[in-house]
């Protein structure tokens, strides 16, 4: 990953980015508003679509979570398709 990555997932993240797993990649924690809840954000490296672990998630396929950081998280979807291109 590199520094540009880390620092865009930082800007939304207290966690900032967590290791791949088989299923997810770019995955890190966001805080509920209301909370002090954790939530983890991960993209579906099948579908290459956003995803949280939140109830309104798991209830309504989004949630405000991801709404809140739309433009980072398709920025750093962006950013991470350029790299793996470079690779
Ligand atoms: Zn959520």
């Amino acid at each position: 990953m590199s520094d540009k990555l880390n620092a865009l997932i930082n800007q939304v993240s207290d966690s900032g980015l967590l290791p791949d797993t088989n299923t997810h990649k770019l995955r890190f924690d966001v805080r509920s508003a209301s909370s002090n809840r954790l939530y983890r954000v991960s993209i579906r490296k099948s579908t290459n679509q956003p995803e949280c672990g939140c109830p309104g998630f798991i209830r309504h396929r989004h949630c405000k979570h991801l709404d809140a950081i739309a433009p980072t998280l398709k920025s750093a979807v962006e950013l991470l398709a350029l790299e793996e291109g470079k690779q």
